[in-house]
């Protein structure tokens, strides 16, 4: 395992040390319940969770009771989604997202188009990016809800947030933004960024999997958001469950340590610059903002995965989900127009802060040494060379 390199930080991050250290005295010396509050340890525990929730707060410059504990992103993403539909239906059925989204924003979506939502999917361009001015345009007095999230998990390519939520705001219909990828590697203020709500995961930031926090926006008319899982009353009855408090802390840890500098992205460049010199190669969204540690690349005539296996020393990525034993192409890199050729021939690689310049030495060397073997054993790219397919 040593050997691996990482780059598959995108799917979810090697938790920080520092951060463990805080959790492990809430497994095994402070194992108290933290609805407990009849006893010193249980108040302990529940002190240490409203620590966690100023520590989110500050790093989101929001109000700590705009700050509520779950398991991720994809229970908010569910809980939003389903919670606003249930409750705004004598406003409207009407839902807008765009066909990028994660899986869990666009199968809960379909989940509620089966129930009588009516829902427009946004188009994007090759570059991942949405008409402002269409968005806008399809907003109507029915119109609940508009999901895009902040950055996308596979190209990295980053929506202008500010401008969706000012859109929302005038046109008064709520915004949720899926930040999972964008919380951890950008700064965010919430007080300059008039999002109603939005989501994060402490496993992309370098803390514990199975941990996220949803923020909403306290306004003058509260929002309406059911909670999805209801017992014991705990996060004021929003979302029932026996605090996870290991988790919590690590949440708050993690999110109030993130070093934001030029370290990751000149790494990825580097990667970039190296790969993009072979032939037939390119990268997706290359032209837009982005993600500093994520980079999408074709290596046009071959199988992503194919590459992945010739690289057992590297941890990457593609965007195709594997069903039934065939790979089905990213419904990202298909919404871009990519060819489904294209698609299939496409390598996600995301960096993190411990990725070191070694690292991607290696990786530019195995993936170089990979593509020239696999092309030279390859028909296709035999065809290509000869110029019989393009
Ligand atoms: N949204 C995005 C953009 C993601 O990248 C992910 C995880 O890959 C999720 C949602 C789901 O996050 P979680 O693992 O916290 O449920």
């Amino acid at each position: 395992m040593k050997d691996l390199i990482y780059l598959d930080n995108n799917a979810t991050t090697r938790i920080m040390d520092d951060v463990w250290n805080t959790m492990v005295p809430y497994f095994i010396h402070n194992y108290a319940n933290a609805s407990s509050l009849y006893h010193s340890m249980g108040r302990e525990a529940n002190a240490v969770i409203e620590k966690a929730r100023t520590q989110v707060a500050q790093a989101l410059n929001c109000q700590t009771k705009e700050i509520f504990f779950n398991s991720g992103a994809t229970e908010s993403i569910n809980t939003v989604i389903k919670g606003i539909f249930k409750n705004y239906q004598s406003k409207g059925k009407h839902i807008i997202t765009v066909r990028t989204e994660h899986k869990a924003v666009l199968t809960t979506i379909q989940d509620l188009e089966r129930q009588g939502a009516v829902v427009t999917y946004l188009e994007v361009d090759h570059s991942g990016k949405i008409d402002l001015t269409l968005l806008e345009d399809h907003i109507t007095p029915e119109t609940i809800l508009v999901c895009i999230m902040a950055a996308n998990n596979e190209t990295g390519y980053i929506h202008p947030i500010k401008e969706i939520a000012a859109i929302c705001n005038r046109k008064d219909c709520f915004y949720f933004c899926d930040a999972t990828q964008y919380i951890g590697k950008i700064p965010l203020d919430l007080a300059q960024t008039p999002i109603d709500i939005l989501c994060l995961s402490a496993h992309k930031l370098h803390g514990p999997k199975g941990i996220g926090a949803l923020f909403i926006r306290r306004k003058s008319k509260p929002i309406q958001v059911s909670p999805l899982i209801v017992g014991g009353g705990q996060e004021h009855g929003f979302r029932a469950g026996t605090y996870n408090v290991p988790n919590i802390v690590g949440l708050g840890a993690a999110i109030i340590n993130i070093p934001h500098d030029d370290t990751i992205m000149q790494l990825r460049n580097n990667l970039e610059s190296a790969l993009s010199t072979l032939p037939e190669v390119y990268i997706h969204a290359k032209e837009v903002s982005r993600l500093p540690n994520t980079t999408s690349i074709c290596f046009r005539h071959i199988l992503a995965s194919e590459l992945m296996t010739h690289c057992p020393q590297l941890a990457l990525s593609s965007g195709s989900a594997c069903v039934s034993g065939t790979r089905d192409p990213s419904h990202v890199l298909l919404a871009m127009g990519v060819s489904k050729e294209d698609a299939l021939a496409t390598v996600r690689f995301s960096l993190s802060r411990l990725t070191t310049t070694e690292e991607i030495a290696a990786t530019i060397s195995l993936i170089t040494e990979a593509l020239i073997k696999i092309r030279q054993n390859s028909p296709i790219w035999q065809l290509f060379q000869a110029g019989l397919i393009t």
